[in-house]
């Protein structure tokens, strides 16, 4: 018997609409979850009125929390005003929108070309490059993710890519810095970084620099690890792709617009690539966009001939009402700032204090507004405490610890062996030590699995 939506239909028979929804990234079937129907700052609201604090900006894109007055006014303002347009006609929001972007970016970066998604920026600047220097490889690291259309789910350098790999996208893998689980040995950050560029370096002249058109680099490596490189090696990255003719992808797409306390993650280290790919935080993700930053070079190469590519929604009104909403926001608000303190003084010395009452926490990172908890089996042989991809009762420490966050209205998230600390750039000091105590009791759960 086929089972009925809505409110005609006898009570057992009825099919939850979510069931109605094919979810990404999980099997299919009837899930355990809240409904959510609303939501203010850091908090969402499910159906039953029970208040959450979101401790992960959901996937990391809503940098200024939910329902900011700011993006919602703008939203309405463009929607009352022209709700869509073709990328080929002019737009004073998209505009606007990428004068606000280009006066934030590194330096160099004069131009963007809107996209719908992370994926789609990352796509579009592999394509450019290739297109601009006509070579087949690009590079990428492992223990990152790049999106999960075809060349950016061959991009990522994480088990997330194993189900799509055909092998066929020319992407070369190579190792970056982690000093936590080095590759090198290392026993410093200097030291890590020394030897991660020169295997880099090795990488490239193996394949042969003239075969690599490009390598795409997150300038923090987020949702595979938060994982910050140390002080020079991205500068060293950057060295090594304008000795070699390589174009330079920086992919900001998740620590981009202020996650890592500045406007870009390779700010930090003062440098500047060849392409920039963003979206998330961009608008905090309240209508969907993203883009490539385009440097000169590139640009010019595209001034006679036309680029031969483009998306139906190219630059979308609401979406740049969105950027432009949030990125004002953010300057009137000084959120940079309140990001780098918020990592500096709450979350950094707040999880390091976890990680010494927790046997189970064995490494903790990040900046920012962006920090991971890694648990651990042992800390001497830092074997995580669930094996990668682990289901059932092989991954029961993570299932109990996201229970125990549910438990205490904390929505986070938790990859692998890891849970994954990014509440909204703005999120209040209150708010965040309510979130670093729920985290407290949720690892007493980890904690007792340890034999
Ligand atoms: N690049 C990075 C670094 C990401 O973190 C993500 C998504 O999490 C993507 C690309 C893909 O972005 P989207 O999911 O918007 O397509």
């Amino acid at each position: 018997m086929s089972r009925t939506i809505g409110a005609t239909a006898a009570a057992e028979d009825v099919m939850d609409p979510d069931e109605l929804v094919f979810h990404p990234w999980v099997a299919q079937g009837p899930r355990q979850v809240p409904t959510f129907v609303g939501g203010a700052g850091s908090h969402l609201v499910d159906a039953d009125g029970r208040r959450y604090l979101d401790f992960s900006s959901q996937l990391v894109f809503a940098n200024l929390g939910h329902q900011h007055p700011r993006i919602v006014e703008a939203v309405k303002a463009q929607a009352d005003r022209l709700c869509t347009l073709a990328p080929s006609h002019a737009s004073d929001i998209r505009g606007e929108a990428a004068r606000l972007i280009v006066e934030v970016a590194p330096e160099g970066l004069g131009h963007v070309l809107f996209t719908t998604s992370g994926t789609e920026a990352v796509e579009h600047a592999v394509r450019m490059a290739r297109l601009c220097n006509g070579r087949p490889k690009v590079l990428a690291a492992y223990r990152s993710y790049h999106g999960s259309t075809t060349t950016s789910i061959h991009l990522t350098g994480d088990p997330r890519r194993w189900a799509s790999d055909t092998g066929a996208a020319g992407v070369v893998h190579f190792f970056g810095p982690f000093p936590y689980r080095s590759a090198f040995g290392s026993r410093t950050p200097e030291e890590e970084c020394e030897r991660a560029l020169a295997h880099l370096e090795q990488v490239i002249v193996l394949e042969g620099p003239s075969t690599i058109s490009a390598l795409v680099l997150e300038s923090v490596t987020g949702s595979s690890g938060v994982i910050v490189p140390p002080p020079g090696y991205l500068r060293g990255v950057r060295d090594l792709c304008t000795r070699h003719g390589i174009v330079y992808i920086a992919d900001e797409v998740l620590v981009g617009f202020g996650r890592t306390g500045a406007w870009f993650a390779l700010d930090h280290d003062d440098v500047a690539p060849d392409l920039l790919t963003f979206a998330k935080g961009v608008n905090s993700g309240y209508v969907p966009l993203g883009g490539v930053l385009v440097g000169e070079s590139i640009y010019r190469a595209f001034c006679e001939r036309p680029y031969p590519a483009g998306l139906t929604y190219s630059g979308h009104p609401l979406a740049c009402a969105a950027a432009v909403g949030a990125i004002r926001a953010m300057r009137e608000e000084d959120t940079i700032a309140a990001a780098a303190r918020l990592g500096d003084d709450v979350l950094g010395p707040g999880l390091a204090a976890l990680a010494a009452a927790h046997p189970s926490v064995g490494d903790v990172r990040g900046i920012g507004a962006l920090w991971t908890v890694e648990l651990v089996r042992d800390r001497e042989t830092r074997e995580p405490i669930v094996p990668a991809g682990a289901t059932g009762e092989a991954n029961a420490p993570m299932a109990a610890f996201a229970e125990a966050c549910r438990d205490r209205d904390l929505l986070t998230l938790i990859l692998g062996n890891r849970v994954h600390v990014a509440p909204p750039l703005n999120v209040s000091d209150t708010d965040a030590a309510t979130g670093l105590a729920a985290l407290d009791g949720a690892l007493a759960a980890v904690d007792a699995f340890l034999s």
